[in-house]
């Protein structure tokens, strides 16, 4: 038995292909388009936004006789006008690894703009159980004796029933698949374990908004007070409107341009 803390690996983001972006500049006629996007997740959007209106330079839509020049300025009118759509299109991948069922729970609620991976406790055995710690029962060392007491028993349980149902020397994997899910009815909602996440920047900021609020759960605080630790320098232009108060030591992230 061991207590954890959750951890975040961003594990993946989009990339531009920049031999395809020239050929389209060219195609639309403004092949000299340059951005000082910090990231190609942030020149995407730009793109994006920008082909609707062709407003890559005044005069190739007779309609745009000024254009908004720089790729914050762009992407902070995108923020300004809800026209959330156009960051949907670079998209981020993460893996949170020691999470418990708890969070897992109340993440794949996000279902828009979202993809999620999530570990099979029906094929990966609870041999060793490790769990997340809450602020209020560490505030405690009673409460903390009977958290760890319980996460030991249940995790001797664990070992109890494979030796029942003698799962280490069943050859067949259906076997222990249905055996591996029978016995994780009485692991702990709070078990440690992981899922991968990929969202786009729109699924992004709801989520973050939604989950680092004080009313929200703490897991899921904190995981997203990470993860916007973890996004926030590297793609400041989608995410520079946000500010950070500290409640009960969580960040709340939030913004005037809520749920763009
Ligand atoms: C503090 C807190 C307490 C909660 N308590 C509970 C609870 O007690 N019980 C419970 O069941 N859930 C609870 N939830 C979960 C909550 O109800 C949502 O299911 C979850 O937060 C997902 O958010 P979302 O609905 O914005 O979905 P997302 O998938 O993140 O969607 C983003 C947005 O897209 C739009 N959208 C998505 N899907 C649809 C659709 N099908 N139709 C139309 N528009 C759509 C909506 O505008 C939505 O806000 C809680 C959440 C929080 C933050």
């Amino acid at each position: 038995m061991e207590f954890v803390e959750p951890k975040i690996f961003l594990v993946g983001e989009t990339r531009i292909i920049e031999e395809g972006l020239q050929a389209y500049l060219k195609h639309v006629g403004a092949p000299d388009w340059k951005t000082d996007a910090p990231s190609d997740a942030e020149k995407l959007c730009e793109v994006m936004g920008r082909l609707c209106y062709r407003s890559f330079k005044p005069g190739l839509n007779p309609n745009v006789t000024r254009v908004r020049e720089g790729n914050d300025t762009y992407l902070a009118h995108i923020m300004e006008v809800g026209h959330g759509s156009v960051i949907e299109h670079s998209v981020l991948n993460f893996i949170f690894a020691d999470v418990s069922r708890v969070f897992t729970h109340e993440l794949v609620r996000h279902r828009a703009g979202s993809a999620f991976s999530q570990e099979s406790l029906r094929f990966v055995r609870l041999d060793k159980l490790s769990a997340y710690a809450p602020m209020h029962i560490r505030e405690s060392e009673e409460g903390m004796a009977i958290f760890a007491r319980t996460l030991e028993h249940l995790e001797e349980v664990q070992r109890e029933l494979a030796e029942v149902y003698k799962i280490d020397d069943e050859k067949k994997f259906d076997v222990k698949k249905k055996l591996t899910s029978a016995f994780r009815r009485i692991a702990p909602d709070g078990v440690a374990t992981a899922i991968g996440w990929s969202c786009n920047f729109r699924a992004l900021r709801h989520v973050i908004e939604m989950r680092t609020e004080p009313s929200a759960e703490e897991e899921i605080r904190l995981v997203f007070g990470k993860v916007f630790e973890v996004v926030k320098d590297r793609y400041p232009n989608l995410l520079g409107d946000y500010e950070v108060e500290m409640v009960e030591g969580l960040p709340w992230v939030k913004t005037k341009h809520g749920k763009v």
